[in-house]
């Protein structure tokens, strides 16, 4: 049977590690030609040597997602490389702050910093492949939120508003591209065992304490989260746009 992304090429940001590289792996699996990107070179090549070690399809290219030259080679690369993009997933994040949202340590560079990073750029690499897309007849956009998103916390609440953003960025997008037959989808990852979140699970007491308020009892794994974005990515998708996906071990969970 023909894998379900047999044919289609996907562009995956910050996929050298945690769950960027979880999807990269999973998207390439399921049959699609990946691009694997992040900022740093030795990453990129760890993570390309990794994934055709199992013979996947993929290639790898530097792309801070914050410089415009490292988006235009990105592009430019699946590209050159591939002849087109189908699906786009748009994963890379920062988080410079912990603590209260008006507290004086919380610097306006950073606040900016978080939306450049986290919306801003997001924005600019969908304006920059949809064109690509188009030509394709269609595609597949999904864009990681959190499920931080619904509920911003009080200590990463300004992270927790820029995903808030993501879900309004997918709605304003959703109106022009469903003619395209583009479609947009989120991810929200709940608690997912990353270095990004290091500093909540590796203290194994807080770890306790967390797990504690997941209806499953623990902490997710980035492989977790891949298998819906390979799904949301897929031709099986074809009549879901516009929807997001919690993958929270139950927590947050809505009616
Ligand atoms: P992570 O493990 O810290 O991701 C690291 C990856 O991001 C590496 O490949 C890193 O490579 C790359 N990277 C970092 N900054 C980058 C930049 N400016 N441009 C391009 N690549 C960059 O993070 P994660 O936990 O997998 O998070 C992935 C996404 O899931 C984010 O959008 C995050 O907000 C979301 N999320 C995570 C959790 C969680 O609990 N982990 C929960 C909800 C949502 P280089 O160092 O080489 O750049």
């Amino acid at each position: 049977m023909a894998q379900k992304l047999a044919g289609k090429i996907a562009v995956v940001t910050a996929s050298t590690d945690g769950i960027g590289y979880a999807i990269a792996e999973r998207l390439a699996k399921d049959g699609a030609k990946v691009v694997v990107s992040s900022r740093k070179q030795a990453n990129v090549d760890a993570a390309v040597n990794k994934l055709k070690s199992q013979n996947l399809d993929v290639v790898g290219v530097v792309c801070h997602v914050g410089k415009q030259e490292d988006r235009e080679r990105l592009v430019t690369t699946a590209m050159d490389q591939y002849g087109g993009i189908d699906i786009f997933v748009a994963n890379a994040a920062v988080n410079p702050y912990f603590g209260p949202i008006l507290s004086n340590k919380m610097h306006v560079f950073s606040f900016f910093q978080i939306f450049d990073i986290n919306v801003k750029t997001t924005f600019l690499l969908c304006k920059a492949i949809v064109p690509y897309m188009q030509k394709r007849g269609g595609g597949s956009i999904i864009l990681v939120s959190s499920t931080g998103a619904y509920d911003p916390s009080a200590i990463i609440g300004p992270y927790g508003v820029s995903k808030t953003a993501l879900l309004g960025l997918k709605k304003a997008l959703v109106h022009q591209l469903s003619p395209m037959n583009i479609r947009v989808n989120c991810l929200a990852p709940g608690l997912i065992k990353t270095r990004f979140s290091e500093a909540i699970w590796k203290d194994p007491n807080n770890l306790k304490i967390v797990s504690q308020g997941i209806k499953l009892g623990r902490i997710g794994e980035p492989h977790e989260c891949a298998g819906i974005v390979s799904f949301l990515a897929s031709d099986d998708a074809s009549y879901i746009t516009d929807e997001t996906v919690m993958v929270s071990g139950g927590a947050n969970s809505q009616l």
